[in-house]
């Protein structure tokens, strides 16, 4: 019996997600997936595991809340923000009716997302500057019910014109959703819209414990929102989305120290990456080193070079980004240690 014909129509034509550890890149030297480079250091405490955890939980929710200053009624948590990109979907959109609409290049999972919950998909590129093209969405917005901005914006590293995401909301009131994914925010602070939500019902941000947090293998991420949305969350959400020790390290993480060393991460990572960028400016193989409000550099390499495949074969793991702005030579590098960035300038100066 073949399995594969009962599977869903849109699951059989989806492959797995392909992190480069997945498909076995053989690194010494992971810059691929804007992880924060070095571990905290917390330490579980003592857990009652034969319970089940506390639904959505209440130290974590609260803390959340007075860092991003939001009410905790307006915020749920999530395994990841990865989780809550397909509750939204979840939650929102009609099968076969609603369309999503994000603007390419930018992060994946939201293509990833609606593919497999078989919800149709609606691009509409960025301009030149990888800023958003308000008349082109304008254009666009019959049966859209969620827009996803990325900012700043994955794989770029730029932010979204603040006044553009306000045209945007302005636009599309009373039909769509606006879904502000602000996983790098740290990284550029002054830069969150969250002090829009009082104004903006329709307005939904997104952030992570992931990247300056340094915790991407927590999988901990946060929804902030009016009542009404997270309500609706609330409806389509796992039953226990996060396991106890994920919630006793999340409070941690949260606490008045994890925040101060969260802020110590941004410092020292902005400072690396302004090194860092300067360093790859001055190679003769790089075109454009783009700037970045993030935890990564959009480098644009010259194309008949091969950057990343030749670093590939040396263990040095960078993310290849030809595809998703397509045109070749565009590689994302995480910002990483100082030795890591230098193992990747030396390896980059061996190349002629
Ligand atoms: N949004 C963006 C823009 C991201 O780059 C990522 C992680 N790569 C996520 C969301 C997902 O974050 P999480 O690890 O919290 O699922």
């Amino acid at each position: 019996m073949d399995i594969n014909q009962l599977v869903r129509k849109n699951v059989q034509k989806l492959t797995p997600y392909q992190s480069a550890r997945r498909i076995g890149g053989n690194g010494d030297v992971w810059l691929n997936a804007n992880e924060y480079p070095v571990a905290p250091n917390y330490q579980l405490t003592e857990q009652t595991l034969n319970r089940y955890p506390e639904a959505q939980p209440q130290q974590v929710i609260d803390s959340y809340a007075q860092y991003a200053g939001v009410n905790p009624e307006q915020v749920i948590v999530s395994r990841g923000a990865d989780e809550a990109i397909e509750l939204l979907m979840r939650a929102f959109c009609e099968p076969d009716t609603d369309t999503v609409l994000y603007c390419p290049p930018t992060y994946g999972m939201y293509q990833v997302s609606a593919e497999t919950l078989g919800i149709k998909t609606k691009t509409v590129p960025t301009k030149s500057d990888w800023q958003l093209d308000l008349e082109g969405i304008k254009q666009n917005l019959d049966n859209v019910k969620l827009i996803y901005v990325c900012s700043p914006n994955n794989p770029t590293g730029n932010l979204i014109n603040p006044e553009d995401i306000k045209a945007l909301l302005n636009l599309v009131k009373d039909r769509a959703l606006v879904i502000i994914d602000e996983a790098y925010i740290e990284f550029s602070p002054n830069s969150t819209v969250v002090s829009w939500l009082n104004d903006y019902p329709h307005l939904v941000i997104l952030r992570t414990l992931s990247k300056a947090f340094a915790l991407a293998g927590l999988r901990c991420g946060f929804t902030l929102a009016n009542k009404p949305i997270i309500d609706a969350l609330q409806k389509v959400i796992a039953p226990y989305p996060l396991a106890t020790p994920v919630a006793d390290i999340a409070t941690q993480a949260l606490s008045k120290e994890g925040i101060e060393t969260m802020r110590l991460h941004v410092t020292n990572l902005n400072n690396q990456k302004e090194k860092f960028a300067k360093q790859l400016s001055a190679l003769p193989i790089v075109e454009k080193v783009y700037p970045s409000e993030s935890n990564y550099l959009c480098v644009k390499f010259q194309s008949n070079k091969e950057v990343f495949s030749k670093l590939w074969h040396e263990g040095i793991i960078l993310r290849d980004q030809s595809k998703s702005i397509g045109q070749n030579g565009f590689v994302r590098i995480s910002i990483g240690t100082e030795d890591e960035c230098d193992a990747v300038i030396t390896a980059l100066k061996a190349i002629k």
